[in-house]
């Protein structure tokens, strides 16, 4: 398949090159002239304009920072000069309501479209291991399948346009709260006389088993390796998860749903990255306590 690439940063880089391995002709465009020469590296064919790049593509995917961005970049040069019938992808973590009004715009013009937000930071994004939710209709989910495989551990149909943004934001939402509390358990088990691998070792495998603590545990030296034994680099930043927590919240007040752990949890984060942690990975709340 030819397929366009808009947004090869250190999330689509990596899914890109995926593609390319796939044995797909993979046609890329990034304002950045960094990260589009390393698509090039990667076997890419890479363009200057977005209109270049979707010019006969079969699909169009996108890993864009922002729905702002996203709808910008589908409005003013997707739409239109992707040939008909081209299927689109966004992949970015956006809000729900832009998924949806763009996912019209481009079926009005004649396209199917797809959002697939996924799971997974950078190191899935390179190895392929990327968990997709998508949103879209039964017969587009087929089509889209197809072009996702090859950079997924699995690709999830969560149901209509907008849908695999409403499952991003909720599983993020219930990753951040349970981080905090993962955090709050390992420094109160210290502070209150129990070593905390102990504490790791007991609750793992008791009910308060979770991802954060099993697989990813934030305090340095105990449990599961992850970005807390390296001084909280790289992972996934806290900035990154304020981003997802605030379209979590706006996701709740356009829905009426009421979610007070997860206003918690944003304040937190905003608290964290505002005293100057959004580089740091997400664990680093540990820190804090
Ligand atoms: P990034 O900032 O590294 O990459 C974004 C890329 O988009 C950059 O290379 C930038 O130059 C490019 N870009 C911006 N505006 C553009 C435009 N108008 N046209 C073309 N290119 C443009 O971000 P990332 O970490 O790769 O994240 C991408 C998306 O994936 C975000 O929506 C993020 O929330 C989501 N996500 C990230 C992670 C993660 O761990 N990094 C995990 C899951 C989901």
């Amino acid at each position: 398949m030819k397929i366009a690439f808009i947004g090869l940063g250190n999330m689509g880089g990596g899914m890109a090159a995926n593609l390319v391995k796939a044995g797909h002709e993979v046609q890329a465009f990034d304002l950045s002239a960094d990260a589009l020469a390393r698509a090039g590296e990667n076997g890419c064919k890479t363009f200057t304009t977005v209109p270049e790049a979707v010019a006969g593509a079969d699909a169009v995917v996108t890993m864009l920072p922002n729905g702002a961005i996203v709808k910008r970049v589908y409005t003013a040069d997707v739409i239109g000069k992707a040939p008909k019938g081209a299927l689109f992808l966004d992949c970015s973590t956006i809000d729900v309501a832009t998924a949806r009004e763009v996912a019209a715009l481009a079926v009005a013009a004649g396209h199917d479209m797809v959002d697939a937000p996924v799971s997974g930071g950078i190191a899935a994004a390179n190895g392929g291991t990327l968990t997709f939710m998508v949103g879209g209709s039964a017969a587009t989910f087929e089509r889209a399948k197809a072009v996702l495989e090859p950079m997924a551990k699995a690709v999830i149909h969560a149901g209509e346009i907008g849908a695999g943004q409403v499952a991003k934001m909720c599983n993020n939402m219930l990753l951040a709260i349970h981080m905090i509390g993962t955090c709050e358990a390992l420094a109160l088990a210290e502070k209150a006389g129990l070593d905390p691998q102990k504490f790791y070792e007991i609750s793992s495998k008791s009910t308060g088993y979770c991802w954060s603590l099993n697989d990813y545990t934030p305090a340095p030296g105990v449990g599961a390796t992850s970005p807390a034994d390296n001084g909280y680099a790289g992972g996934f930043a806290a900035a990154l998860m304020l981003k997802d927590l605030k379209l979590a919240m706006e996701g709740a007040a356009s829905a009426g749903a009421n979610v007070p752990m997860g206003e918690h949890a944003k304040a937190i984060y905003e608290a964290f990255v505002e005293a100057g942690g959004g580089g740091k990975d997400f664990g680093a709340i540990y820190e804090t306590l």
